[in-house]
């Protein structure tokens, strides 16, 4: 979701404390079992509630629309939980509670923990969920990753599930659906690949999806028109309605969804989703909250609802409610929807306490389950700094990578400022900051930390800890940025630049991400925040992967190498600062290293990288020793013991 700044905040933290105090009032539930538990025989509905003076469950033959067919009042259990068991066979009926709280009935709320739901998410639908298990799925089985903790071997692809299929030129039938994004074999009108096939040629490993959960601005009734990036959720524990062919229908969008997962790992791709913990899309009248008022919120001294997320409020993970919700999710879409990593928005809104459950939680379920999230809120929380899961508190997280935006500011320069320039744009002073990006945001005895742009000092504890990047859904993509930055310059030098910069993110060490469709050029028309801005700005025009065919070959190339050697995929910090040696005594603009792949296992003994961001051709000489050419931009060229390398350009030497 867009950044819009960071504050650090001093002030509010005594109020915060306060209102803790009264959180930890409430009673806690540990049970696992809120929500519907369902049966051909019974049906358990469990909410939790526990400042309501009663409850109520409704039940509805349709999904909009009508009088309930019943009302039932539920009874009072331990910890503030309400429950009936309804011991008849409810499956396919739609239901909503409502509480007493005060003097007054609460409107009509969907349990935050049901699994399924009609059109919008109005009301939650009792299904079995064996029955949208699509065929095969049993045998559904992840593609092999890496185990525990080397996250470093993710390569991401961060995707949208509209914008995948839903131009003209994706060949693809179930345009803007689950369904879409799971067919194979689709071209552009060139016969190059392009969807879910066009992802697996270019040999990512994971597929991160823009949320898919339940959101809010999408009216599901009119989808064909209407388009959101989707980070307003209102129902966590459901996929959105308007990605499936039938949003009325609880179980068709669960099950094209599984169909869609059961794809991509029988095509070799792993799938992360993206959450949004940090907020709810309503506030006031967000279903948590009129289940229990305040609760899940944090608010500011005055009573009012704090707004880390700019979105009108902040959830709070602090509290244990909250906290356990939280964790539930995150496991029941493992479980359920064999989900392999997950994207926190916002992270820096969630206490390292519950990112760290999160994490153990999750290992233990799955080993190789890839967690990264924004280390940053977009504006300021009440929660003290020291608490949350912030860029800076990186190394306090257990396996949780955080994004480096100062290796993305560093490569094009600040995205907040349209005009400003990086490394691959000329840049040059952005030196540091990218080397600082290329050891991963660790330890280094090279890096001059008073250089860096925004980080003074390393806050990894390990490369596992970083992911890398240039470009994701947010502000302008990267061949935007360039041209809006670069006016000058032809499409030719933009070309090289747009190259070079994800050539040093994909040699760079920690974990690589790239937006969907920057591979060959992509372009958003120059529109920096495209979250309802239509199909027209953000659809993947597939007719680009045939006009900048050679883009999308160099980085290709890229993923192969990085996937094939181990040396740009190191570990630890202590083998970056010990096998990662920059060169010293450069012409300036160019930045230069040797990684000595033989003490990391790799099959290149001795590699040797550089990166020119001038625009001008500069030669270097090369360290002793016979180099072959792994990857070079065209243009550079070797001669005995130099190197030229092209404006704008990235070469990858080695030694056997
Ligand atoms: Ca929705």
């Amino acid at each position: 979701m867009k950044k819009l700044m960071v504050i650090i905040l001093l002030i509010g933290a005594a109020s915060y404390a306060t209102a803790q105090n009264q959180s930890s009032s409430y009673p806690v539930y540990s049970g696992k079992d809120l929500g519907l538990t369902y049966s051909p025989t019974a049906a358990t509905f469990k909410i939790w509630a526990p400042t309501a003076t009663a409850a109520k469950l409704n039940l509805y033959k349709s999904d909009m629309g009508g009088n309930a067919i019943r009302s039932i009042n539920l009874s009072k259990g331990e910890n503030g939980v309400w429950y009936i068991t309804v011991t008849e066979n409810l499956k396919n009926s739609y239901y909503t509670f409502q509480v007493h709280i005060g003097n007054a009935w609460s409107e009509e709320v969907v349990d935050p923990y049901a699994k399924a739901c009609g059109t919008n998410g109005l009301r939650a639908q009792v299904i079995d969920l064996k029955e949208t298990n699509p065929i095969g799925w049993a045998g559904d089985k992840s593609p092999n990753f890496s185990s525990a903790n080397k996250q470093t071997d993710a390569i991401i692809y961060e995707l949208h599930v509209r914008d995948a299929s839903i131009h003209t030129s994706s060949g693809i039938k179930n345009k803007g659906k689950y369904l879409g994004l799971a067919e194979v074999g689709t071209k552009n009108s060139a016969g190059l690949t392009t969807g879910l096939s066009h992802i697996k040629e270019l040999g990512v490993t994971h597929v991160h999806l823009l949320p898919f959960y339940d959101y809010n601005s999408v009216d599901e009734t009119k989808s064909e028109v209407q388009y959101n990036w989707g980070y307003d959720p209102v129902n966590y524990n459901i996929p959105e309605g308007s990605y499936s062919t039938n949003p009325a229908d609880g179980k068709v969008r669960i099950k094209e969804l599984k169909e869609l997962i059961k794809t991509m790992h029988s095509n070799g791709l792993r799938i992360i989703m993206d959450v949004v913990y940090n907020h709810t899309a309503l506030t006031k009248n967000a279903n948590f909250n009129i289940l229990v008022p305040d609760y899940y919120y944090r608010k500011r001294a005055d009573g009012s609802f704090s707004d880390a997320s700019s979105c009108g409020n902040e959830t709070a993970s602090d509290n244990a409610m909250f906290q356990k919700f939280m964790i539930e999710s995150v496991v029941y879409w493992v479980n359920e929807y064999h989900i392999d990593g997950f994207r926190f928005d916002l992270m820096g809104i969630h206490d390292i306490e519950t990112m760290n459950l999160i994490s153990d939680t999750l290992r233990k379920i799955k080993p190789s389950i890839v967690l990264y999230g924004e280390g940053w809120t977009s504006s300021s929380s009440p929660l003290p700094d020291e608490k949350r899961a912030l860029k800076r508190n990186a190394a306090q997280l257990n396996g949780i990578a955080v994004f480096s935006d100062d290796m993305r500011d560093g490569i094009k320069g600040s995205v907040f400022n349209i005009n400003d320039r990086g490394f691959a744009t000329g840049q040059i002073e952005n030196s540091e900051s990218v080397k600082f990006g290329i050891v991963a945001a660790g330890k280094h005895p090279q890096i001059n930390y008073s250089k860096v742009n925004y980080s003074k000092e390393p806050y990894t504890a390990s490369p596992a800890g970083l992911i890398n990047y240039a470009d994701c859904h947010d502000n302008n993509i990267l061949w935007d940025k360039i041209e809006l930055s670069f006016k000058d310059a032809s499409v030719a030098e933009r070309t090289k630049m747009h190259e070079l910069a994800y050539a040093i993110v994909l040699t760079a060490q920690g974990a690589s991400f790239l937006h969907a469709g920057t591979e060959f050029l992509r372009t958003k028309n120059g529109v920096e925040n495209s979250f309802d801005k239509g199909d027209i700005v953000n659809s993947i025009n597939w007719d680009l992967k045939t006009q900048n065919n050679a883009s999308y070959t160099f980085i290709k190339s890229l993923i192969q190498i990085r996937r094939a050697h181990p040396a740009f995929r190191m570990q630890t910090a202590q083998q970056i600062a010990a096998h990662l040696n920059f060169e010293k005594n450069l012409p300036t603009g160019i930045i230069a290293y040797t990684i000595n792949g033989a003490a990391v296992g790799d099959r290149w003994k001795e590699i040797w990288v550089a990166y020119n961001g001038k625009q001008t051709p500069q030669t270097i000489s090369l360290p002793k020793g016979t180099w072959k050419v792994g990857l070079s931009s065209k243009g550079s060229s070797k001669s005995a013991n130099n190197y030229t390398l092209a404006g704008s350009s990235a070469v990858i030497l080695y030694g056997e």
